[in-house]
């Protein structure tokens, strides 16, 4: 008997069924068109190919928890100097979940959690409480990391989940 798909599933396999019914985009290259990169939060709450104006093939996406610079770094790598990009977006935003644990309550949920000890008193979350702070940081934290290619534009913004704006920071 075939195995039972969870609802996610399901619902993958229907709405790609009729995305690819319309699908017309299967010759775009590898290579950002628009060669820029943006960095953003997973927060499901932010659509950005809508929200940043991003078409098909135009750009690379790297969403994380928190949209951090350093956990994007290999992706910024292989984005830069493998398939040509020469500038990055960086775009956090309002509400973020990381600004609402420290990384010591962080652990302690995470080993609670799971009932042994998954995260050791080293383990950064990297949360943060000063949101434009933060942008700031990890924008200067890109332009002296060494792998951002030279002369490449880096900037930071935030983008307002209340009222869906983005806001230049630096
Ligand atoms: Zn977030």
């Amino acid at each position: 008997m075939r195995k039972m798909l969870t609802e996610n599933q399901e619902h993958l396999v229907a709405s790609n069924k009729e995305y690819a019914r319309h699908f017309t985009s299967g010759h775009l290259p590898i290579p950002p068109a628009k060669r820029y990169l943006v960095v953003t939060c997973m927060d499901a709450r932010i659509p950005p190919m809508a929200a940043y104006g991003i078409e098909l093939g135009d750009a690379h996406v790297i969403r994380n928890a928190g949209g951090n610079a350093r956990d994007a770094y290999r992706s910024i790598l292989i984005s830069q100097h493998m398939l040509g990009t020469t500038e990055i977006l960086l775009i956090k935003h309002t509400q973020c979940g990381l600004r609402t644990f420290t990384n010591e309550q962080g652990r302690k949920l995470v080993n609670e959690h799971q009932g042994h000890e998954v995260c050791g008193p080293d383990f950064d979350f990297q949360p943060f409480n000063d949101l434009e702070g933060s942008v700031r940081e990890d924008v200067k934290w890109l332009k002296k990391c060494g792998g951002v290619v030279e002369g490449g534009v880096v900037s930071g913004w935030v983008y307002q989940c209340e009222d869906g704006k983005v806001k230049h920071i630096c």
